[in-house]
């Protein structure tokens, strides 16, 4: 079956990324690999705000955002460095468990599902852990919480630290201006808000992380940031890579900043997100579960009111389904911790990449009688 994906990635992907696919195969090692990945390097990095006598570097990674986020937790933290991981929900819990999984001394600050970092308590962490890396989340998929990363980037560079930022679900759906928020990697994936099939984790690296790698033993090998930025700066990725997800994401980045246009991107981004509020607030007792201040522009977390339960959430989104629309109840056991502790449930919508307004007013349109109906 042919469904709509309002889920929070893999998305929507336009007919032209599609076609690119069957554009033909080249060698990585070859000259053509530069003619190739050179544009895709050099956009990548106006897409994150950097000019072009920048001086942080881009790595293309074979895998996932989840690849670029652990060759980030192998290649910034060595055996006699901390690691503060601070988790608002499942994504941070994963950058937690990939530090703790490769043996790093790692100590957390977690918020409570629906709660945004707050500088105050980041703040106390720094003081107490004195981290020499923090691990940051930009966009929370699984709450739908967008942090101001660029304020905790600040004051963990105040405390000393470096700031590790997983961008995966924002990237491309949102202003990400490296120059201002300074981050010593931001990782992303292609999967989301970029609009293409998954496949590539990225990673913008400084000065400073760039040094600090050099540094680090034992950083594994397709997890070694050194060795990845080493073939960026030859055009080239470590591994081999998919030639045909790069011919994709070649036609998309020039279509997302030529045609376009980044400012466009962002701004459809924010009324698809505000059109998703305004929609769950026509729904009595529906709410919006990220704070006021903090809600993603690509993905919306709903908590519903009673008496739905987690099990009729199912229900709703098999309905949908088979209705020809796919979205994403609860992250997780987030629902079943939820509940544990006395709150309601929650579902999301994602609203990335290069899905249109129309798209999304036809699937609320659909959603908005079965939650109704749901909710007797
Ligand atoms: N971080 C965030 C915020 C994510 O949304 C995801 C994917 N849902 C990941 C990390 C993991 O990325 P991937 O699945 O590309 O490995």
């Amino acid at each position: 079956t042919d469904l709509k994906l309002f889920i929070t990635g893999p998305t929507y992907i336009r007919p032209e990324v599609r076609n690119a696919g069957s554009l033909p195969e080249f060698g990585h090692r070859d000259s053509e690999a530069v003619k190739r990945f050179g544009p895709i390097f050099e956009n990548l990095a106006a897409l994150a705000g950097l000019p072009e006598d920048s001086d942080y570097q881009v790595a293309i990674i074979n895998g996932s955002g989840t690849c670029a986020m652990e060759t980030t937790v192998r290649s910034l933290a060595g055996p006699d460095d901390i690691i503060l991981s601070v988790s608002v929900g499942a994504f941070g819990d994963l950058f937690h468990k990939l530090a703790v999984t490769n043996g790093k001394n790692t100590e957390t600050l977690h918020y409570e599902p629906g709660q945004a970092m707050d500088l105050a308590s980041l703040e106390r962490a720094l003081d107490e852990v004195s981290p020499s890396l923090v691990l940051l989340t930009h966009n929370e998929t699984s709450t739908g919480v967008a942090n101001d990363v660029a304020a905790a980037v600040a004051l963990v560079h105040a405390h000393g630290a470096l700031a590790a930022v997983d961008g995966v679900s924002i990237f491309g759906g949102a202003p990400i201006d490296l120059p201002q928020m300074q981050p010593d990697i931001y990782a992303t994936a292609t999967q989301k808000s970029l609009g293409l099939p998954a496949g590539f984790g990225i990673a913008f690296v400084s000065p400073r992380a760039v040094a600090k790698a050099e540094t680090v033993p034992h950083k594994g090998w397709i997890t070694d940031l050194s060795a990845h930025l080493g073939r960026a700066a030859k055009k080239q990725t470590l591994t081999t890579p998919n030639t045909t997800l790069a011919n994709q994401l070649a036609i998309q980045l020039d279509y997302i900043l030529n045609e376009e246009g980044m400012e466009n991107r962002f701004r459809r981004h924010i009324e698809m997100r505000d059109r998703v509020a305004e929609f769950i607030e026509s729904l009595d007792g529906f709410e919006l579960f990220a704070p006021e201040g903090y809600r993603s522009p690509t993905v919306t977390c709903v908590q519903v009111p009673q008496p739905l339960k987690a099990a009729d959430l199912k229900n709703i989104k098999e309905t949908m389904r088979a209705r020809g629309y796919l979205f994403d109840p609860g992250y997780g056991k987030l629902n079943t911790a939820m509940e544990d502790s006395g709150r309601q449930p929650v579902f999301r919508i994602g609203h990335m990449g290069d899905t249109t307004m129309l798209m999304l007013e036809e699937f609320l349109a659909q959603l908005g009688p079965v939650l109704k109906e749901a909710r007797g």
